[in-house]
């Protein structure tokens, strides 16, 4: 049996609310993790929820605003000081991410060297195609053929450039037969796009996001931002078994019904979760 978990450790839009972190979400797969996204607070968000930070392997960055990237930060910090880490740590980000985290670090004063881990850089090229890009990681260790994980990216519809991700994990028996399979979609920050249906076609998980609520979908397509509805829009046409909405704004705060309500005016209702921070969603193959 290969256990999965994806663990919702921020689910705001923008900035913080009393309840809600920026955005941050990890895919544990056996004990190896993935972070996607790296809003501020997240490192505390890990330790409160008592994930032990030594097994993420990887970062993704979607894209370069505020409430999905300047964690990094002190993550990068926390790995070197509190963990003393020495095995290495892949950073997967648009190309000019990495310029970003430069930029970070220096004005952060860390010191040239700092870090004893490797830190590898995958930067993701093609910011304007339609492209699914495949996404060569070597996360996580290979588990005695068993197990296989692929990766997959498309750019979405947002100013900076921002990109989706697909986790595809393929379970074999030791002869090599296929014996099952999960697949998760990541949107980030997007308006309704063609792009993630053809990403997350007959995924489990689609999470995606709902910035604003129904009634200001002209100020969601103005600001590249999706509404529960739209969410749930994409969802059906993609085929998806499950709906997870997050990356609300402040005005969602409370409301939880209402996005529900919405989202299920496109997708069934019992296939959607409204996530909040630290809930836990748990498969298994
Ligand atoms: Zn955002
Ligand atoms: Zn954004």
């Amino acid at each position: 049996m290969i256990d999965y978990r994806i663990t919702f450790l921020g689910t705001a839009a923008s900035t913080f609310s009393l309840k809600r972190n920026p955005t941050s979400i990890l895919v544990t797969i056996r004990e190896r993790s993935i972070l996607l996204d790296c809003g501020e607070g997240v490192t505390s968000r890990l330790l409160r929820g008592k994930i032990d930070i030594n097994t993420i392997d990887a970062v993704f960055i979607s894209h370069g605003h505020n409430d999905h990237f300047v964690g990094i930060s002190s993550f990068l910090w926390y790995n070197w000081l509190a963990l003393r880490r020495k095995h290495s740590l892949e950073i997967i980000a648009p190309e000019y991410i990495f310029q970003d985290i430069d930029t970070l670090l220096s004005i952060t004063h860390t010191p040239r060297d700092a870090f004893e881990f490797p830190l590898k850089r995958t930067p993701l090229v093609g910011d304007s195609d339609a492209t699914i890009h495949p996404l060569d990681l070597g996360f996580p260790p290979p588990l005695k053929g068993e197990i296989g994980i692929s990766f997959q990216t498309i750019n979405t519809i947002h100013d900076p450039p921002s990109r989706a991700i697909r986790i595809n994990i393929d379970v074999n028996d030791l002869g090599g037969e296929p014996r099952g399979e999960a697949s998760i979609c990541y949107t980030s920050d997007t308006a309704p796009s063609d792009n993630i249906i053809s990403l997350a076609k007959n995924c489990d998980y689609l999470i995606h996001e709902a910035t604003f609520l129904d009634e200001d979908m002209e100020k969601a397509i103005q600001f590249n931002h999706s509404t529960p509805s739209m969410a749930g829009s994409i969802a059906r046409r993609a085929g998806v078994k499950h709906l997870v909405l997050v990356h609300y704004s402040n005005m969602l705060e409370g409301k939880e019904t209402t996005i529900l309500e919405q989202a299920s005016r496109e997708f069934p209702k019992e296939k959607i979760v409204v996530a909040s921070d630290l809930d836990i969603i748990r498969g298994s193959m």
